[in-house]
């Protein structure tokens, strides 16, 4: 049976366009907005190491280059917010994405894409304290995500903004499973930090009709 006519295959880079787009509008509205504020809601999706394509985007753009040492480690990314781009690119040939079920591929993807998020608020609205609290932070939080984040080789002062991206895309997946308040499994300070940080909030919108928030 052919394809109905006037339809076509859409790309790899399409579909991944679509799934990231997707996990855009499953954000709450006022993450979208301030998200828009901040310059991290454009998206583009590559097919390619991401150190050239980020070395080549700042420099056309005027925003000097990265260092080869800092080309080498945006390489291995999956994805990377650049801030004086207002923009988030996301290679789908990073080795994490390859090879996974068409479920677990999408799963990755938004997760990517919430965790970017999330990153991008911490890195604008983390204050100076909370970066410095950032080793002591992570002593509370989970032992994988202690773990992930300390073998990934981040800084110190770069613990902080992982712990809330991490956290974040967490949330917000419990939120499209339509769990609500703080998970267990998470510290009540780092809890209050991701609310205050990213403006979290439990409430939920009118639109998506979530049962619990009804009178
Ligand atoms: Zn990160």
């Amino acid at each position: 049976m052919g394809r109905p006519r006037g339809s076509r295959h859409i790309t790899t880079q399409e579909h991944a366009t679509q799934l990231v787009d997707q996990a855009w509008e499953a954000l709450p509205a006022p993450h979208r907005e301030l998200l828009t504020e901040v310059g991290a809601s454009q998206r583009l999706v590559v097919e390619q190491p991401l150190g050239t394509i980020v070395d080549k985007l700042l420099r056309s753009a005027d925003a000097g280059g990265l260092t080869v040492d800092a080309q080498a480690k945006t390489d291995t990314a999956i994805a990377v917010w650049l801030q004086r781009l207002r923009l988030v690119v996301f290679n789908l040939r990073n080795q994490a994405l390859v090879g996974l079920s068409p479920d677990a591929y999408a799963q990755a993807l938004s997760q990517t894409a919430w965790h970017e998020w999330g990153h991008a608020l911490s890195i604008v609205r983390c204050t100076p304290d909370d970066v410095r609290d950032g080793p002591r932070l992570l002593e509370l939080a989970p032992t994988s995500v202690d773990n992930a984040i300390r073998c990934a080789g981040y800084r110190r002062d770069e613990y902080t903004y992982e712990l809330v991206a991490n956290v974040y895309a967490a949330l917000v997946e419990r939120r499209l499973e339509r769990l609500r308040g703080r998970p267990k499994w998470l510290n009540q300070e780092i809890y209050d930090l991701v609310v205050r940080v990213t403006g979290w909030t439990e409430r939920c919108e009118p639109s998506t009709g979530c049962p619990q928030d009804r009178p």
